[in-house]
């Protein structure tokens, strides 16, 4: 049997819909709510993502603003920059898009992003928040992780979850948000013994490892639901094929780029997972939805209104 396959592409465009629907309401009482995105230096990557924030915001009617200090930015003046965004009404979410250039103290600067307009959730606030259950702002992939779940009717209360991966942007609040839902949690990393074991006892196994296709079947209890946070670029033509051997589709796509996106679980996993979301095409697209909803829920906790905590299962 094959996995249902759960599509992320879908569900985003369902949150950007309601999200829609919501700054057209909001911009009708006068409030228009407005990101400003953090731009230092010239990062490739960084460059391609906040591009796609920017575009997104244009769709739903969010306003955004970029700024883009120079490669030589100190400490200080991103600081200024920050402070100054807090300072702003028509400003409800400040991301600051990282990696920042070295020579800048990053936590420190993280750490200056008033909580209310935290809408990427790291400030350690919103991690207070999120851990005792009260409201704030949640990070946007692992809050996308649970909208897949919820919006494709998995239940999460009482089953048992295994989150590898423990970074402070999705292993973490993933395992927390899980276990606000219910799930009984195991968390998993570098220096778990027996990992396979381990996974194998999940009903609900999230993979954020960022190593290619690590997740294989051996990994994966027959039946469980499989969520690949991976976003892992391979150019190795033999990497390539370790994957993707009879994929028509992908070898004509790896032929023409030289590389494709592969996500941590294995693509032979379809073969024992009940559900399983795809990469691309999963995980991936709901976090600039997310970043919208934060952004919306933002401008709405900033202004004394109760929010309904969507990325509650
Ligand atoms: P990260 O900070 O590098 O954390 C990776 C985690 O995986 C660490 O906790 C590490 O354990 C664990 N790990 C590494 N190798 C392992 C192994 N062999 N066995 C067990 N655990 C292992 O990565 P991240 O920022 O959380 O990102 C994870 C993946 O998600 C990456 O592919 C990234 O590109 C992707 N991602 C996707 C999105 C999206 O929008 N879809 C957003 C963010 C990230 P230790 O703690 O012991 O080192």
């Amino acid at each position: 049997m094959s996995a249902l396959i759960l599509d992320g592409t879908k569900i985003a465009q369902e949150i950007r819909t309601e999200v829609a629907a919501e700054v057209r309401a909001l911009s009708s009482a006068g409030v228009r709510p407005g990101l400003a995105v953090l731009l230092v230096g010239h990062n490739p990557a960084s460059e391609i993502y906040v591009r796609g924030k920017v575009k997104a915001c244009e769709e739903v009617g969010i306003y955004s603003e970029k700024l883009t200090p120079p490669d030589s930015a100190t400490t200080a003046e991103l600081l200024e920059a920050v402070e100054d965004l807090n300072h702003r009404d028509d400003i409800d979410g400040i991301l600051v898009q990282l990696p920042l250039p070295a020579q800048v103290d990053s936590k420190k600067v993280l750490l200056t992003v008033d909580p209310a307009k935290d809408v990427d959730g790291f400030h350690p606030m919103n991690v207070g928040f999120l851990s005792t259950q009260r409201p704030g702002l949640v990070p946007c992939t692992p809050a996308g992780v649970m909208e897949i779940l919820r919006r494709s009717n998995i239940p999460v209360a009482g089953k048992d979850a295994v989150v590898v991966g423990r970074s402070d942007i999705v292993g973490k609040p993933a395992a927390m948000l899980l276990t606000n839902a219910n799930a009984t949690v195991t968390i998993c990393h570098s220096k778990t013994r027996d990992l396979p074991g381990v996974c194998r006892r999940a009903d609900i196994l999230v993979a954020a490892i960022g190593r290619a296709g690590m997740i294989t079947k051996d990994f994966v209890k027959p039946g469980a639901t499989v969520i690949d946070v991976g976003m892992n670029t391979v150019t190795d033509p033999v990497e390539f094929q370790r994957f993707f051997s009879r994929n028509a589709k992908r070898e004509e796509t790896f032929r023409k780029k030289g590389s494709t996106l592969v996500g941590d679980v294995h693509p032979e996993v379809v073969e024992v997972a009940g559900a399983l979301t795809p990469v691309p095409g999963g995980v991936g697209p709901l976090t600039i939805a997310m970043l919208m909803f934060n952004t919306v829920k933002a401008a709405k906790m900033r202004r004394g209104n109760k929010v309904p905590e969507l990325s509650r299962v």
